[in-house]
């Protein structure tokens, strides 16, 4: 029989496990692809990342097209009939194994399992490998055998596992198919000429000309960004927009990266997050590259450089996603910690309307909101900057349709387990959250953050919020307290939607006693 090779949402690569076991098979190999808006729906998924999605599907299937591997794509609606439609595709192209990458949520855990059974009872087989994170979840766990909640320790032990067991970053080239004979099999070579869809109905993407210049889709683009950052590579011209301060020397991004992964101001990061959160290129290839590079070393063990130091982020990835498989609930709108969970909640529409649209009265909240809306991205310290000012200073719960959900919206990189990690983060109510009495301050979080500077002379301020262009200093980051009101009112710059001091207080309140106001 054929052997089907299942391509969902976080593996728009000639993804190598699936595709090597398939070759080993030693048989025609049909890739698929299901939009399924069913799942978009109840992800909450935004225009912006499906559209990202279905370009990427169009560039792997010109690149497997190449090895005679078609890939189709299907509609499948409701999302319930998903199993029993991709076991009517296998009987139609007489595919009696599928392989797929393990997508770890709860809903895509049941549809698999499902898919395993309806499988065997047709005389099929179905495997599903780890293949969109680096070590796979349950593989770390504490001497009493439990899951780790806490980073540093999971860390260490992720590291010593990742040096002992080669094959976590073992990355093959995906398998020389060219099986030409699938070309003369009638039944399958109609496959090749399919058309397939560029967009999802419902999905339609109102910037998409604009999101596929920053973030053109393809294993190739991918490989472009690892390169600007890790070899200081020419980036494209579209990258200049993640560039607002100006640099003095041009070195490789990753030998600042201690630096730059907190200033906003610097295209001092990867911007990889697509990427990775798509599956266009594999995290064992990154974090492999990074390893070689630092002379085959993955963590300098208290020395940190630039290279160990991003590996330790990409790290976050998979500490995330063992979380939501050690801690289903998180999944499904709850808090990791229980008892945070009644922490009582404000509502203002206007405030949160603010939010969303970056008019706050706090630029680097407002610089961060833009940027996001802009251009699909938002610095991490920004990230974390925003979500405790929603949760915080504004009071609002993160888990209704706002906040995490509007990330999910916009973000280019949309990830839930990354994205719910950030948020319980940032309202101490994670694994390892933040302590909650520990609140950014949101004008000295541009100034200084814990490590340095986010945003020294403004100039991502003065990028994304072009009201405030004409101030320097400590102007630029509190307008409204540094300014005389005539000079404030000039500027037609939002005043502060809420007063920090004010705020941060009931915060402290009520999150020391979850249940009072
Ligand atoms: P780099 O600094 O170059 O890091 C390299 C890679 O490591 C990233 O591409 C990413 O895959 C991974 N990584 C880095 N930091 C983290 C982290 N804290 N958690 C998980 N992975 C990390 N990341 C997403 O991929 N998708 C999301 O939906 C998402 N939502 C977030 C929401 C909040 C509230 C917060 C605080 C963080 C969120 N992050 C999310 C994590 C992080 O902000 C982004 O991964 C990072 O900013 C992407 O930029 P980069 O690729 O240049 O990162």
């Amino acid at each position: 029989g054929n052997v089907l090779m299942w391509i969902r949402n976080k593996d728009f690569r000639a993804f190598e496990r699936a595709s090597q076991a398939a070759k080993s098979m030693g048989t025609h190999v049909i890739a698929l692809h299901v939009i399924s808006p069913g799942d978009y729906k109840s992800h909450g998924r935004g225009a912006r990342r499906i559209d990202f999605m279905m370009r990427n599907v169009k560039e792997l299937r010109s690149e497997l097209k190449e090895k005679n591997i078609p890939l189709v794509v299907r509609t499948i609606t409701p999302r319930k009939t998903v199993p029993k439609e991709i076991i009517s595709f296998c009987d139609e192209f007489n595919i009696t194994k599928i392989y797929a990458n393990i997508e770890y949520e709860v809903d895509e855990l049941r549809r698999d399992a499902v898919v395993v059974h309806l499988a065997r009872e047709s005389g099929k087989a179905a495997f599903f490998v780890h293949d969109c994170i680096i070590v796979p979840p349950g593989m770390l766990l504490t001497k009493e055998g439990k899951p780790y909640s806490v980073y540093g320790p999971w860390f260490k032990k992720w590291v010593e596992t990742v040096n002992e067991n080669d094959n976590l970053l073992e990355t093959s080239e995906d398998p020389e198919a060219n099986d030409e004979s699938v070309r003369k099999d009638k039944s399958l070579h109609s496959l090749f000429e399919e058309e397939i869809p560029s967009e999802v109905e419902g999905y339609e993407c109102a910037d998409a000309e604009k999101m596929a210049q920053l973030w053109p889709a393809g294993y190739h683009s991918a490989r472009e960004s690892l390169g600007r950052f890790l070899e200081g590579k020419k980036g494209k011209e579209a990258d200049d927009i993640f560039q607002s301060s100006k640099v003095k020397e041009k070195k490789a991004a990753v030998e600042n990266y201690p630096e730059g992964r907190n200033r906003p101001d610097v295209d001092g990061t990867s911007r990889l997050s697509p990427y990775l959160a798509a599956g266009v290129i594999s995290p064992r290839e990154v974090v492999q590259k990074a390893r070689k590079m630092n002379k085959g070393s993955i963590s300098q063990g208290g020395k940190e450089n630039g290279f160990s130091n991003w590996i330790s982020e990409v790290a976050w990835r998979d500490f995330y996603a063992h979380v939501i498989v050690a801690w289903p609930r998180v999944v499904m709108g709850r808090a990791y910690n229980l008892a945070m969970e009644s922490v009582c909640w404000e509502y203002e529409e206007d405030q949160v309307k603010a939010w969303k649209e970056g008019n706050t009265g706090y630029p680097i909240v407002d610089a961060a909101m833009r940027q996001m809306r802009e251009t699909g991205f938002m610095h991490n310290r920004c990230r974390m900057i925003t979500a405790m000012f929603l949760v915080k200073d504004l009071m609002v719960d993160w888990k209704n349709e706002v906040g995490e959900a509007y990330f999910m919206q916009h973000l280019m990189d949309a990830d839930f387990a990354s994205n719910n990690g950030g948020w319980q983060w940032s309202a101490s109510t994670g694994t390892d959250p933040q302590p909650y009495f520990r609140i950014f301050n949101p004008f000295s979080q541009s100034e200084k953050s814990a490590q340095s500077y986010s945003d020294p002379d403004g100039a991502y301020i003065k990028r994304w919020v072009p009201e405030l262009k004409s101030l320097s200093g400590k102007a630029l980051h509190d307008p409204f307290h540094k300014l005389d009101k005539a000079s404030f009112k000039k500027l037609g710059y939002p005043e502060p939607i809420v007063d920090h001091n004010e705020a941060r207080k009931r915060a402290l309140r009520r999150f020391k006693t979850p249940g009072e106001k």
